[in-house]
């Protein structure tokens, strides 16, 4: 047997542990006999979890994987979606407890209660009816983050309609491909959304992306900037209706239905980092046993006495899972927030947390890193007491990242839990338990119990501790997606091709186990670089870089070397007033340096350039294909799904190098 190189050298060393206090772990949601649970019957320990959901009827076989990778769970079982997010807790005698605080951006609020809410999702599910729309059918979402795209969601949800939920921002050509792709026969949006203090159109880019749509009759409107708005609102007689008018007229009674447990539940496309996003379909009564059960198990949620915020926009899976399919099952009380983090001023989050006493709180590395550049004295002024669990998903986590999490916004009190997963997940799959696990900063460490993941090499066998390589997952889980709506030959291609022989669904992400067997991520593998023969993942690097004081946020790529195969080139944002005598020969020397003593001279990046701002996907997905590009001088390729694509050319720009 030929001996085969791990297919990630293994370089950065972590070794601070962060145990929950005695009380937190006494108090816990979950256990730590879970892992054992799971591991001696895992079918028996998920049909355990779906007794989490109302079931009309319930199943007769947990799962059938007989045709895998297509797979069936709670088999027989019929249930309905939006009955188990709204309408039994109303029933349980909760129809007074606030289900959504919803915060606008120019300060406007709405307090929401479980009562309004089945009456609100019964008569826009009444509306859609009116409107042709039966069970199967698709329709698309493109609103800002309003209560009516939650409201939109569910009413899809109690009536099989399939929603495929299209972000705010997006172009109408985006918004056009997804409406082709899914064939949906309605689309719901608004006049339009406040972005930094102003009001955008959204329906008039609505229009300009349906012009000869075939598959879409109406057009519902939310009425949300009304006056503010400059100009007229396109409207199309026949078409377009407002909401107002279609569903305030509606009655409130609305019998939900029980659908197949594989009842398609939504279409969401990947945000696109890698390449052209692909539509992956989700299902109802596994979906929601999942996303119920991570969201009590891994953010410890006490219904009636936690205020839960998850920061991300319904437009991404995170806002499907985590802030309307898992919390609204576990009865959750919820901030919803429309705007940017620095709207009126940069303390806007931490005035919210202080106001609603939020307790939960879960959002991206990259707006962390976006508040440590703002600096730890604007959290300072704010009473953040009531913070009790902190949580980060969508990307790696740098080590320094996480501690200033911990420390600035979680008074060295919080646990903190890194939660991996993706679009095709469904859930959280890897995460600490934070009654249970004692917490390294930068690292998801374990699977889920219930969940099994390995990290492999090439030839699909598991690495030892301490070695890097590819993160599959080797059994299925009740989230899973179902497919790639009409394209089942790309999804065997694209998740199950690789390690086909042993049937495992590989994610596309390169991860190591560190020395007690805990999994650390370390970005996708096509990222990975190799220098003189050693692979190196961006996510080391970029993490060794933020630990320097002076740095805000890194972007490392590699890029064609004559001598070493690849050389290391790393972008760096500044922090704050550090900025401009941080960016000079001496300095970028001093980063080098600092990056050759924290992982080794292997990793010392060949050219560093200071930039303003660094290329992100919509999500807040640092983008190094781009990247590549400048560092390559090529011209730059497809930007798409770019956050704002003027930062492409303030990057080109502005260059800073040091050669
Ligand atoms: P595309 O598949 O279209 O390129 P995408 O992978 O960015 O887009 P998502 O499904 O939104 O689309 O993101 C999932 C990916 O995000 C994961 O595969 C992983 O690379 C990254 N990710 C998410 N959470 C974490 C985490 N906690 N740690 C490390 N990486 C994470
Ligand atoms: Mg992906």
């Amino acid at each position: 047997m030929t001996e085969q190189s791990p297919a990630l050298d293994n370089l950065l060393t972590e070794s601070r542990t962060f145990p929950p206090s005695e009380q937190f772990a006494a108090e816990a949601n979950a256990t730590a006999d879970w892992y054992a649970e799971a591991d001696a019957d895992r079918e028996a320990f998920w049909a355990k979890q779906a007794e989490r959901l109302h079931w009309d009827t319930k199943w007769d076989r947990v799962l059938d994987w007989s045709e895998a990778p297509f797979a069936k769970w709670f088999v027989g079982g019929k249930l309905n979606v939006a009955y188990n997010c709204v309408d039994r807790h109303v029933e349980a005698g909760h129809g007074d407890q606030v289900a959504i605080h919803w915060v606008g951006e120019p300060g406007d609020t709405r307090d929401i209660t479980y009562a309004q809410l089945k009456d609100d999702v019964s008569k826009a599910a009444n509306a859609l009816t009116s409107l042709g729309i039966e069970a199967g059918d698709r329709v698309a979402i493109q609103l800002q983050m309003i209560p009516e795209a939650i409201v939109a969601m569910l009413a899809c949800a109690r009536i099989g309609a399939v929603h495929s939920v299209v972000f705010g921002g997006f172009s109408p050509s985006a918004l056009r491909q997804r409406v082709d792709d899914a064939e949906a026969k309605v689309v719901i949006t608004s006049d339009g959304q406040y972005r930094r203090g102003k009001a955008a159109a959204m329906k008039a880019g609505v229009d300009e992306a349906l012009e000869g749509a075939a598959s879409v009759q109406k057009v519902v409107v939310v009425r949300r900037t009304g006056d503010n708005l400059e100009g007229e609102v396109p409207w199309t007689e026949g078409r377009d209706v407002w909401w107002h008018d279609l569903v305030d007229a509606q009655s409130a009674e609305h019998t939900p239905e029980a659908f197949d447990s594989e009842q398609p539940l939504y279409i969401l496309y990947t945000s696109g980092t890698t390449g052209k996003p692909k539509g992956i379909l989700h299902t109802s009564g596994g979906y929601l046993t999942q996303v119920a059960y991570t969201h009590d198990a891994v953010f410890d949620h006490k219904p009636g006495k936690d205020i839960y915020w998850c920061t991300a926009d319904i437009g991404w899976v995170t806002g499907h899972s985590y802030i309307v399919y898992g919390p609204l099952a576990n009865r959750v009380t919820q901030v919803v927030y429309e705007g940017t983090p620095n709207t009126p001023h940069e303390g806007r989050h931490w005035e919210i947390v202080q106001k609603y006493k939020v307790s939960i709180y879960y959002t991206a590395p990259t707006l962390i890193r976006t508040f440590m550049k703002w600096g730890a004295d604007i959290p300072a002024k704010y009473d953040l007491s009531s913070l009790r669990v902190l949580g980060s998903v969508g990307e790696p986590i740098n080590p320094e990242a996480w501690m200033w999490y911990r420390e600035h916004i979680g008074d060295n009190r919080c646990p903190v839990v890194d939660t991996w997963w993706q679009t095709e997940t469904g859930a959280i799959m890897i995460s600490p338990l934070p009654g249970v696990t004692a917490a390294k900063p930068g690292s998801a460490q374990r699977p889920l119990p219930g969940i099994s993941a390995k990290v492999v090499d090439d030839t699909a066998t598991e690495v030892g501790k301490g070695g890097g390589g590819y993160l599959v997952l080797d059994k299925p889980w009740p989230s899973m997606l179902r497919g790639i709506w009409g394209d089942n030959e790309r999804y065997r291609d694209t998740y199950w091709s690789r390690f086909a022989d042993k049937g495992y669904y590989f994610a596309g992400d390169g991860a190591k186990y560190d020395a007690d067997g805990d999994i650390w991520l370390l970005g996708r593998v096509d990222d990975v670089m190799n220098v003189s023969g050693h692979r190196i993942s961006t996510t080391e690097v970029e993490s060794a870089l933020v630990s320097h004081p002076t740095v805000a946020e890194a972007a490392v790529v590699g890029a064609t070397d004559p001598t070493t195969g690849q050389g290391i080139v790393a972008f760096v944002i500044l922090r704050g007033a550090a900025g401009e005598e941080a960016g000079g020969a001496e300095a970028i020397q001093a980063l080098r340096d600092h990056v050759s003593k924290e992982i080794g001279p292997i990793a010392k990046p060949r050219q560093i350039m200071v930039v303003p701002e660094l290329p992100k996907t919509r999500s807040g997905k640092i983008m190094r294909r781009l990247l590549r590009d400048v560092a390559e001088n090529r011209a730059i390729g497809d930007v798409t799904t770019l956050a704002d694509s003027s930062v492409m050319d303030l990057i080109s720009s502005g260059l800073k190098t040091d050669s």
